[in-house]
């Protein structure tokens, strides 16, 4: 019997996408082999993270690399080495609720649920333009003394409404002020890991290291400038800090690490074969279903590249079709909307699941 069995939990096929609901990506063995490895000593863990930290770094061509325990982890580091800069006094002014009123500027367009966290590192979030556009004079306008930091969310996604990242880091540094890049899920391609910073000059790029990446769940990323870096590291666990709560272990160190080594030497390119004949060979076993529209998207739900299936029901709701993957065992995982849309996606799936996916929903979907 399985721990989860045990516990009466039943698995789910995760044609959705890294959902930390879901419970992110699934590791690979060498990952958890690595952490495995890594319960089994004392070691320093300040002297792991620089270590670690600095093989990232060079890996992916970046001037520093701190590994933490999740995205929303690393906006919240990233805000607080801003206002900080790692000094301790203010550090300490913001312990004691003394410290200088600190803003985050951000485009309307590219909010998302995750902007809470420039709120846990005590920054006002303040933004710019609207749904539909943005202009240069409207971020020129909110940049002024209190400004800590400009947040970009870089899904394409979240584009169209916002200055592009090359206008929007030119007019920051124009003013001094850092950019960070929150890149959570914009992997792949492999090149974002140093694209936004050390080709299009942002200070500070995060990522997750529980979704593409297939690290532990609760690990993440954050690369960039070398300063910026080391006042994360003033901020953060194990020092008894602000941060002290994003304590990433020794374990979630080295997955991490293994993680990005691995991600680095993949093929990728076959894993988008890999990907594009799952999506394929789903488009034609939906063919002639007459209660919906069936595509192909090259674009996932987060703004990357990566394929999957588009339905568009001509009847019903989506949640009708979701209803009924979900009373399956194991239950099937799709994206949906609250309308007539559901995307399958190959990408999170293990070996064996992409024709239990297409039965299922041949069998859920309206006739
Ligand atoms: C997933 C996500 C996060 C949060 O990532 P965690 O690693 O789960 O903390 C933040 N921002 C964006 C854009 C995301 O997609």
């Amino acid at each position: 019997m399985t721990l989860y069995e045990s516990l009466g939990i039943k698995t789910r096929i995760n044609a959705a996408a890294c959902y930390t609901a879901l419970g992110g990506s699934i590791m690979p063995t060498e990952v958890v082999l690595a952490m495995n490895d890594a319960a089994k000593s004392f070691i320093s863990l300040h002297e792991l993270q620089e270590k670690a930290g600095a093989r990232i770094a060079r890996l992916t061509k970046n001037e520093g690399a701190f590994i933490t325990t999740g995205a929303a982890a690393g906006i919240v580091l990233s805000i607080l080495a801003c206002r900080t800069r790692g000094d301790l006094a203010e550090i300490q002014k913001i312990i004691d609720g003394t410290a200088k009123p600190s803003e985050v500027i951000m485009f309307a367009g590219q909010r998302i649920p995750y902007d809470s966290s420039i709120r846990t590192a005590g920054a006002d979030l303040v933004t710019v333009g609207d749904a539909i556009q943005s202009f240069d004079f409207q971020l020129e306008a909110r940049i002024n003394e209190r400004t800590t930091a400009i947040f970009f969310c870089a899904g394409a996604h979240l584009a169209s409404a916002a200055l592009s990242l090359e206008r929007t880091i030119e007019i920051a540094r124009k003013y001094s002020v850092p950019v960070i890049v929150d890149a959570a899920a914009q992997l792949p391609p492999v090149s974002n890991l140093w694209r936004f910073t050390a080709e299009l000059g942002a200070d500070l790029a995060i990522f997750s290291g529980g979704k593409a990446l297939r690290g532990p769940q609760s690990s993440g990323l954050v690369v960039g400038k070398s300063e910026l870096i080391e006042a994360i590291r003033v901020n953060a666990a194990p020092y008894p800090r602000l941060a002290r709560g994003f304590k990433a272990s020794k374990e979630e160190i080295a997955g991490l690490l293994t993680a990005v080594e691995l991600y680095l030497n993949r093929n990728h390119q076959r894993d988008w074969q890999g990907w594009s004949e799952i999506v394929d060979g789903w488009v034609a076993d939906l063919n002639g279903r007459t209660s919906c529209a069936i595509w192909r998207d090259d674009v996932n739900e987060a703004g990357q590249p990566t394929p999957r299936v588009a339905i568009k029901l001509s009847s019903g709701t989506a949640l009708d079709v979701v209803a009924k993957l979900q009373a399956l065992d194991p239950i099937v995982e799709v994206v949906h909307d609250s309308r007539r849309m559901i995307w399958i996606s190959p990408d999170s799936l293990q070996p064996g699941e992409a024709p239990l996916v297409i039965a299922a929903l041949l069998k859920a979907l309206p006739q």
